[in-house]
């Protein structure tokens, strides 16, 4: 039994470990029609902009739900009824996509890797040249599945090149890597509050080119994720169009005040890079190796190969790491037994430091001799 009478700190890629002022800011009602709280929407919606440089050619338009929610809002409307969608996949979100999207009756067409192999841009430039009914493709940037990070740059380059319409799943990347509208074309990026802007999970937004946007009406098959609706009735009323999660919104609010605060994206990608080194060092004492080589992989989540033992299971080295504290991911894949440890949260070098020592401690209870260190 554990005696840790504190919030376990969250090592999980979403919901994740927010800060108390993001926690605090929940602690009110609000109602959804009042001024005040029409203006932190539309201070939100600002904000969200400001971080990819998006003002003068994208709109900003949040939706309810978890994120899913908001990649389902975004095919569903930016892709006319007839339109073809490549979707490029590495992992369990890029499935994900392909399936929503066939699902909404939009043709799919998938284009997969392995786990750890990144999509290239002369996969895409060789995928877009030998069919030009493609109208639109749909990329991961950060697998969350892995960790992988897929190459946005190049991969947007060509997708402008054949003239083709970019949507982009940045879920676990946007806040942290760079997306920058002025040199990446995208028509749409998403994201959610809970990932690593640090807020409670519960909202996600599109980050939609306006010129596009405003031609999608009717596309919707779905009454609720409409995102051309979501947005027109903003405009026009500055409400959300069904009921808001409104304290997801306040501690969202509060949580991106905390990011450019900290000093915004290039900010937050410093600390979480040192967050991902410092786990590493401690992984390689333990002598746990991760499974995507370096040079692929994001400073965001990584996927650990489980300790080669009989001793081990991944439940039992879960309930121990989370008596002391922490709480770690499951692995995502079929191909070898692994374990995920999140970088991203109101976390630092000192929390990743005391995960480190909690999973050492655990190994050594279960009797796991290799992995200790010397
Ligand atoms: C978290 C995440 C999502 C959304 O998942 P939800 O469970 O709906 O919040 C989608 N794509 C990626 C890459 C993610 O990391």
């Amino acid at each position: 039994m554990s005696l840790v009478s504190r919030d376990p700190v969250l090592l999980t890629p979403g919901p994740l470990t927010t800060s108390l002022q993001t926690k605090n800011a929940m602690l009110r009602d609000w109602g959804s029609w009042d001024a005040a709280f029409n203006a932190v929407t539309a201070k939100i919606r600002k904000q969200l902009l400001d971080i990819v440089n998006g003002h003068e050619t994208h709109v900003c338009v949040p939706m309810q739900g978890s994120g899913t929610f908001s990649v389902e809002a975004a095919f569903n409307t930016l892709v006319p009824r007839d339109g073809h969608v490549l979707v490029l996949i590495n992992g369990a979100y890029g499935k994900r996509m392909a399936k929503l999207v066939s699902m909404m009756g939009r043709k799919v067409t998938i284009f997969e890797t392995p786990e750890h192999v990144p999509t290239t841009s002369q996969d895409v430039e060789r995928l877009l040249s030998s069919d030009t009914t493609i109208t639109h493709v749909g990329l991961i940037h950060c697998e969350t599945s892995t960790g992988i990070l897929n190459p946005l740059q190049e991969i947007a380059d060509v997708v402008k090149l054949h003239g083709k319409s970019l949507i982009i799943d940045a879920m676990s990347s946007f806040g942290a890597l760079e997306i920058d509208a002025k040199k990446v074309a995208f028509d749409a990026v998403i994201a959610a509050s809970g990932k690593c802007i640090e807020g409670p999970p519960g909202m996600g937004f599109v980050l939609a080119r306006k010129s596009v946007l405003e031609r999608c009406e009717g596309n919707s098959l779905s009454l609720s994720l409409d995102l051309y609706d979501q947005w027109t009735y903003m405009e026009k009323t500055t409400q959300w169009r069904f009921t808001p999660p409104t304290h997801i919104v306040l501690a969202f609010q509060e949580a991106l005040n905390q990011f450019f605060a900290e000093g915004g994206q290039r900010a937050r990608l410093a600390r979480y890079t040192k967050n991902y080194e410092t786990l590493m060092a401690g992984m390689n004492e333990l002598g746990l190796k991760q499974f995507l080589d370096p040079g692929i992989q994001a400073p965001i989540i990584v996927t650990i190969h489980a300790p080669d033992s009989e001793r081990y299971s991944f439940k039992d080295f879960y309930n121990r790491v989370r008596d002391k504290g922490f709480i770690l991911y499951p692995g995502k894949l079929t191909q070898a037994e692994t374990f995920r440890v999140g970088c991203i949260g109101a976390i630092g070098v000192a929390e990743i430091r005391q995960a480190i020592n909690a999973m050492r401690d655990a190994l050594t209870e279960i009797g796991i001799n290799e992995a200790i260190a010397a």
